[in-house]
């Protein structure tokens, strides 16, 4: 039987591991489908602490799988397909590795930013095409960028974006915005943000190299333009990977996991949530990180707390 089990190996599972390793609880890490998580599609990192020169993300996901693996922490690879919390011990149910049994379990399977699933997508993603302003907006100091998405990301964005881009052009498919007021209302007057409502993105366009355009259809002609652009920010939204884990823990209404604030607690005590899977408001590999050493610091103290709970069961 495992000590402890993380699920996921973003910045959220591998400091936790890091921190369990160090604190000899040899956890057991299960790498998912994504390994590294997020920042695996992030070229270059500059605002995680500590890399004065900036970072590529693949590395720094790496540097981190290291220093666990250092302290100890194994991985293993592997899809959990289901899950048993309601009793402890709890168990798991992985594709390729079997039942895995553990007396507690860190939960770091974060989120998925969504895809527009149009062509030309995936393939320019690190290539001109973003899910992450705050990563990558940087790189577009004096282009054209385009924001496709009409919620509340999709504003505080485009607004964030104007601070490098020369222009910033929403792109939504509906003519009105799903944003709250306050948040639109700062878009709009925005001058450097301009607005292409009503059009359905049907294909990114590039040379190979980079994103060149957008192409759009207009949803009342059906007419079809391409717009160009340098940079192609996606936000449409974000799902937790969660999917797993439904009616096994609270969770609210878009699958994030429900923590107690200020601890990385679910309302299954052993069972412990951090990074974006329990976030939808920083989301960022720093703030992950730090929920990261929060979760093994209340694993290590809910096991030792168990430890002595069973000593004195045996006096
Ligand atoms: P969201 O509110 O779900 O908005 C997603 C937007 O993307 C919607 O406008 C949606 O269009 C569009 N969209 C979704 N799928 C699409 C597709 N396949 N093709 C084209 N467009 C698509 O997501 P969010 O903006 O990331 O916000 C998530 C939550 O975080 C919200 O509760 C938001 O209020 C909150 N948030 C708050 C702040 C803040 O207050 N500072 C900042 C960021 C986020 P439709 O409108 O047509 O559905």
């Amino acid at each position: 039987m495992e000590k402890v089990v993380i699920l996921g190996t973003g910045p959220a599972g591998l400091t936790a591991a890091v921190y369990l390793a160090r604190a000899n609880m040899n956890p057991l890490v299960i790498e998912g489908p994504e390994p590294g998580g997020q920042l695996t599609l992030t070229p270059e990192v500059e605002n995680f602490p500590g890399f004065p020169e900036g970072i590529m993300g693949p590395e720094l996901m790496d540097n981190m799988r290291k220093q666990a693996e250092r302290f100890g922490a194994q991985f293993k690879r592997g899809w959990v397909t289901d899950v048993n919390v309601a009793n402890r011990p709890f168990k798991l149910s992985v594709d390729g590795l079997g039942e895995i049994v553990t007396e507690s379990l860190v939960i770091s399977t974060g989120a998925s930013a969504k895809l527009l699933e149009i062509p030309g997508e995936k393939e320019n993603i690190g290539k001109g095409v973003s899910t992450c302003a705050t990563c990558d907006g940087f790189f577009f100091r004096g282009k054209k960028v385009i924001i496709v998405g009409g919620g509340d990301s999709a504003m505080e964005e485009a607004n964030f974006l104007t601070k490098f881009a020369s222009e910033v052009q929403v792109v939504h498919r509906r003519k009105e915005l799903r944003a709250s007021k306050i948040m639109q209302d700062r878009a709009k007057s925005n001058e450097k943000v301009t607005w292409a409502l009503n059009k359905t993105p049907v294909e990114m366009v590039s040379d190979d190299l980079k994103i060149t355009g957008l192409k759009v259809r207009d949803n009342e002609t059906g007419e079809e333009e391409t717009i160009e652009t340098n940079g192609i920010f996606v936000a449409i939204g974000h799902n937790p990977n969660t999917a797993f884990l439904k009616g096994k823990l609270d969770m609210d209404e878009k699958g994030y996991i429900l923590v107690e604030p200020g601890t990385t607690n679910t309302n299954i005590p052993g069972v412990f949530a951090c990074g974006d899977v329990q976030d939808q408001k920083y989301r960022q590999a720093i703030t992950a990180a730090g929920t990261g050493c929060m979760a093994a610091m209340d694993t290590e103290r809910f096991l030792e707390g168990e430890a002595v709970h069973d000593w004195s069961q045996t006096l």
